[in-house]
């Protein structure tokens, strides 16, 4: 088991009053070193070959360079800067080396990344490139996986994962998501399950076991999580009241699925803009938290 991190995930050059909460990273970072210092190993960003395995030539290369459109620039919420292209760069290369963790030790998790909002040709929604969907390509590439299943339960859909897939039934894509959040036009996914707002903890948890049922089926040969702790009560942007401790059966729910089909698991982080950010640290810490306890 490893936790990976990725370095200046908060160096990032954003206008005042910007929503995106770019303090979170150190603080998840500093609590779990405090317990699981022996853990944690530093990413690498990623190759641009690895990046192109999914990302159109002339995206990848129009981030790289600055040449976005307004418009694209726009969408994607967060200002052109080369800090921007680095932390991308790094971010896919955090879910890779987790990967490469997972398939040595069963399970590992990454402290960034989760950025399923990117498509194949454009980012949106904070997200300049899909890391689960290059990890995806890179498990099939490097280590023969024929089926994955990517869980996906930040709040928001998982609408670049699902358009990058949409054509790939080797790839199951599970998205449990508010029904009214953004996005608002949403993609399919292999199984997308849409909450109603305020959905209660019992409601949630029994959607997500018969949602965990369906990826069983699928049979896959490594699982990725995009844990995305949006759904939190307190939340600016979730929608949803669930509580930390729904939360951390969430979490536990999905990792027995990895471990009784007996394969490899990849964490990512994802959403989490609590209006007490600390509420939003003390969920995102505890998905970690929870994946060191199955697995060790
Ligand atoms: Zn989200």
């Amino acid at each position: 088991m490893r936790l990976v991190y990725t370095e200046n995930m908060h160096a990032l050059s954003l206008p005042p009053g910007h929503k995106f909460p770019l303090g979170k990273y150190d603080r998840i970072h500093a609590e779990l070193a405090a317990d699981h210092e022996e853990l944690l190993t530093l990413g690498a960003p990623a190759t641009v070959e690895d990046v192109k395995l999914v990302h159109d030539a002339g995206y990848v290369e129009d981030v790289r360079q600055g040449t976005l459109s307004a418009v694209a620039v726009r969408r994607l919420g967060f200002p052109w800067s080369p800090s921007l292209v680095t932390r991308a760069m790094r971010s896919v290369g955090g879910t890779l080396a987790a990967l490469e963790w997972a398939m040595q030790f069963g399970a590992a998790g990454h402290i960034a990344g989760g950025t399923h909002h990117a498509f194949r040709d454009r980012g949106e929604g904070f997200c300049v490139f899909n890391d689960l969907a290059v990890a995806a390509a890179v498990a099939m590439r490097d280590h023969g996986a024929r089926r994955i299943g990517i869980v996906d339960l930040d709040v928001h859909q998982g609408n670049g994962t699902a358009a990058i897939f949409a054509d790939d039934p080797r790839v199951f894509c599970l998205s449990i998501h508010g029904s009214k959040n953004y996005p608002f036009d949403k993609e399919r996914s292999t199984l997308d399950v849409a909450l109603p707002d305020d959905v209660t903890d019992d409601t949630y948890l029994a959607a997500l076991d018969s949602a965990l049922e369906r990826v069983r089926a699928h049979q896959p040969d490594i699982v990725f999580y995009q844990s995305g702790v949006d759904c939190l009560s307190g939340d600016r942007l979730g929608r949803m009241r669930l509580s930390h401790q729904a939360l951390r059966t969430r979490n536990a729910r999905v990792y027995a699925l990895a471990r009784s089909l007996h394969v490899p698991l990849v964490v990512t982080l994802g959403g989490g803009y609590g209006r007490d950010i600390e509420r939003t640290v003390r969920a995102h810490v505890d998905v970690y938290r929870g994946l060191v306890s199955a697995f060790s």
